[in-house]
């Protein structure tokens, strides 16, 4: 009897499902509501397809919106995923200090809060960090920056270069900009770098929202304040889409493409500047792959609803000024010219005939 009563339900709620997405709702595991910074970086993108996926497969309905980079926005979007019942709310911050207020509802409403890529900073009610090794990339990035000025300007002392941070309202900047001085500061201290404009410190080299026109602006100042006389040998970039500012104000001063074109480095990964270095203009970028972080990030997600403890392997790096967030780190991929085919192609984040 229990087991044809069981069997009915399922098969009616099976029925209403095909028939209504909204009742399929009921019938799954329930909603998670994921909320993204912006599209207009593809990252972003890919996060978000990934993370639905991901979901789907492990039974979940998913609210995945994109905040256009707008706070209120976001704290809009959330609020909403909070009213129609998510059970966990996956969250790649804009702002990672505002959205305490609406966390605590969340939790009050017994919902489970993951930060995704960027920590959520002074709320206690973040219950884990799925990220990378957000130092790492700023090592990562360094090195690369080092290994491309012994490559093309291994006879030039000092090497005249200039720093690039992320954005200041977002925590990773400050871990990428923290890894990459870990490598450079010894160097600039050693005399063999040179910041030609002196601009040192996040407080002087941070780039709000990311913005790529803000970078360009920034290096145009830059090349007409510093390098009239002198050369820049490099650029300490943190993402790709400031990078493709930074050389095309680099071009824009005559700086052509070749084996005496500045050293720029980049994170991300994304098609314009995969093509960029296939031509010489970028040097390289760090790969982090967003399909395994959002796969990561659902197993996590589902973990924690089961009542089961998720994968962490860090419980020390991320102190969010109210508490330090468990956390799972991946590790970063530094990718130059010649691994695009292994790393990028064949592992298929980036279809061949996208890069002609
Ligand atoms: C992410 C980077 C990305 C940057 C800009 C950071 O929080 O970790 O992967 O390049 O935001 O979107």
């Amino acid at each position: 009897m229990l087991n044809r009563r069981h069997f009915l339900a399922t098969s009616v709620a099976a029925a209403v499902g095909m028939a209504s997405a909204s009742l399929a709702m009921a019938a799954g595991k329930g909603l998670i509501g994921i909320s993204m910074p912006t599209k207009s970086s593809t990252r972003w993108i890919s996060d978000g397809e990934s993370m639905v996926k991901e979901f789907q497969k492990l039974g979940y309905d998913t609210d995945l919106q994109y905040a256009e980079d707008d706070i209120p926005n976001q704290l809009a979007q959330i609020e909403n995923m909070v009213t129609k019942g998510a059970k966990v709310l996956i969250i790649a911050a804009i702002d990672g200090t505002t959205l305490s207020d609406i966390l605590k509802k969340a939790h009050a409403a017994g919902a489970k809060v993951i930060a995704y890529d960027r920590l959520i900073k002074k709320s206690g009610d973040v219950d884990y960090y799925s990220t990378f090794d957000n130092f790492k990339v700023g090592v990562l990035q360094a090195n690369s920056l080092v290994a491309g000025l012994k490559e093309r300007f291994g006879s030039v002392k000092p090497w005249n270069v200039e720093l690039f941070g992320g954005s200041p309202d977002d925590n990773n900047a400050f871990f990428f900009y923290d890894g990459a001085m870990s490598v450079l500061k010894p160097m600039i201290d050693a005399g063999a770098i040179k910041i030609g404009s002196g601009q040192m410190g996040m407080d002087k080299v941070g780039t709000l929202r990311w913005d790529g026109a803000v970078a360009q602006a920034r290096m145009d100042n830059l090349l007409s304040s510093t390098y009239t006389k002198d050369k820049v040998h490099g650029v300490l970039s943190p993402y790709d889409g400031l990078s493709r500012g930074i050389i095309s104000s680099l071009k824009g001063v005559g700086y052509t493409p070749g084996k005496d074109f500045p050293i720029v480095t980049g994170q991300d990964a994304e098609v314009p500047s995969v093509k960029a270095m296939l031509a010489g203009e970028q040097y390289s970028t760090v790969f982090k792959d967003t399909r395994v972080l959002a796969s990561v990030t659902a197993k996590m997600a589902d973990a924690a609803l089961q009542g089961k403890e998720p994968e962490i392997n860090d419980t020390k790096t991320y102190n969010n000024e109210v508490k330090v967030v468990p956390s799972n780190l991946l590790v970063p991929v530094a990718v130059g010219k010649d691994d695009i085919q292994k790393v990028l192609v064949d592992s298929g984040y980036i279809a061949a005939d996208k890069l002609k």
